[in-house]
């Protein structure tokens, strides 16, 4: 069991963030607990950690009714066999997972752009294109002033970056901020406020040029780490730098 829960609650809804372990990069899981039932966002990185995820859900005793999957990212969707609820996504999700070979579900509904009132609240899905991965879902509760982000924005955690959209990332977040959120939820570390928004963009101009000016991923880790000594998921930038040098 993971006890990493951290509950943000704003008049009808709570959000419960269920940060999976290291291994899975503490990625979270959010379940949007509405009046009565629950609707879940990602998956984790394997369907271990998904079910430690649920077995807290079960306790706040309503049904999920809904999973949604942010984006093509397995830390996101490798565990959605775990869930017993329809999958919502991105038509590109499948495609997108194969390409970096693996399996997601197919999607039981496609999301599109919009708002929708679910069990009496309003959310307000939207498509962002070119950030962390190449199409994101960031779900919106207009009401509650509360921002799911996805992986758009992470907290005090190495951004993924190999897919290297840096320039169009930050617009993106430039747009957000302009959105009347104030709870900004991300994908990575624990919910928080606006300042979130300045924090990753500083990331993403800092690793910019760290991208540019690298040798190799010995460089651009110790670069990034350097800057920014507090984030956790330094395993990620091994990751990451499978990708951006490979061989
Ligand atoms: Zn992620």
């Amino acid at each position: 069991m993971n006890d990493s829960v951290t509950i943000t609650t704003r008049g009808a809804v709570t959000v419960h963030s269920w940060a999976g372990p290291a291994e899975g990069l503490s990625a979270n899981t959010q379940f949007i607990e509405l009046p009565t039932e629950i609707v879940a966002i990602d998956a984790q990185f394997d369907e271990a950690f998904a079910r430690d995820a649920l077995a807290y859900a079960t306790s706040l005793g309503k049904p999920i009714t809904r999973l949604y999957i942010s984006h093509a990212h397995p830390d996101h969707f490798l565990g959605a066999a775990a869930f017993a609820a329809p999958v919502y996504a991105l038509a590109s999700l499948k495609a997108d997972a194969a390409a970096i070979g693996r399996d997601a579900p197919a999607p039981d509904y496609v999301v599109s752009p919009g708002e929708e009132i679910i069990d009496g609240v309003r959310f307000d899905f939207q498509i962002v294109t070119d950030t962390e991965a190449s199409e994101a879902l960031v779900v919106g509760l207009p009401d509650h002033g509360i921002l799911i982000a996805g992986d758009v924005l992470y907290n005090r955690y190495h951004l993924y970056i190999a897919d290297g959209h840096l320039e169009q990332w930050a617009r993106v977040i430039g747009q957000l901020a302009a959105e009347p959120y104030d709870v900004i939820v991300p994908g990575h570390g624990e919910p928080a406020g606006v300042e979130l928004y300045d924090e990753v963009t500083e990331y993403l101009t800092f690793a910019k040029t760290a991208l540019a000016t690298a040798e190799d991923g010995a460089a651009l880790k110790s670069a990034l780490v350097n800057r920014f000594p507090d984030h956790r998921g330094v395993g990620l930038i091994d990751i990451q730098n499978g990708y951006i040098f490979p061989g």
